[in-house]
């Protein structure tokens, strides 16, 4: 992780790299925040940058009173790279189930994700409704984003953990040595991902599997991390 050497922002020290790692920040943040558009990630603190920073305070970091600076032990940075939970609870959404061929598997606490991403997951299990997909859906992020163990990522309800697909009809984990492992059925899912618009990528360990990255730790599961 990037360590701030001093204050970005109004006031601040606005040594380049800084600036620079609290644009590329924001610009994560950007889906979470309307008013801030995406930045240039260029290190200079330019206007966009500091309205930026201020809108990112104003809506999720709990500021009434912005200071649109960003320290380097401060709230805001460690609000903005995910660290501690946003002050807002009104940028997730539960995703709840919707359908006959869709279940969750992890608890309701932590199946919160963007609108957008969430809108991807139905499709999904829309998409594959016909091919007698059952879909099922693991951790997203927490209400208000932030650290979720055991994961490094999940913070911003845009990463999304799915079951890969079973020869039988069980709901319960299966990993890809596991006999009861389709790889064809899978394949569907993983088809269906790729043609959303809105898929960034997919770390899966089935090396047959096209369109995915190995990944330490994703023989029983998908991991799709999605744009917005
Ligand atoms: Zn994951």
């Amino acid at each position: 992780m990037y360590r701030l050497t001093g204050s970005v922002g109004a006031d601040g020290r606005n040594a380049h790299d800084d600036v620079q790692q609290v644009q590329i920040q924001l610009n994560k943040n950007a889906h979470l925040v309307e008013a801030i558009g995406r930045v240039p990630e260029d290190g200079n603190l330019d206007e966009a940058t500091q309205r930026a920073i201020i809108a990112f305070q104003r809506q999720l970091g709990g500021h009434s009173a912005p200071d649109g600076r960003v320290d380097p032990h401060g709230l805001t940075w460690r609000r903005l790279v995910g660290d501690i939970p946003h002050a807002r609870v009104d940028a997730f959404e539960a995703l709840t189930p919707v359908s006959d061929n869709f279940y969750l598997y992890s608890n309701q606490d932590r199946v919160w994700g963007t609108p957008t991403t969430l809108q991807s997951v139905r499709t999904l299990v829309a998409t594959l409704r016909p091919a007698g997909i059952v879909l099922g859906i693991g951790d997203i992020s927490f209400a208000q984003g932030g650290r979720m163990p055991p994961h490094a990522s999940h913070r911003r309800g845009i990463d999304v953990d799915i079951r890969p697909q079973r020869t039988d009809e069980a709901r319960s984990p299966i990993r890809i040595s596991d006999p009861d492992y389709s790889h064809d059925r899978t394949k569907l899912v993983v088809e269906a991902l790729v043609a959303d618009d809105n898929l960034e990528l997919i770390f899966f360990n089935d090396k047959k599997m096209p369109s995915v990255r190995f990944h330490e730790g994703h023989d029983n599961h998908l991991h799709c991390r999605f744009k917005e």
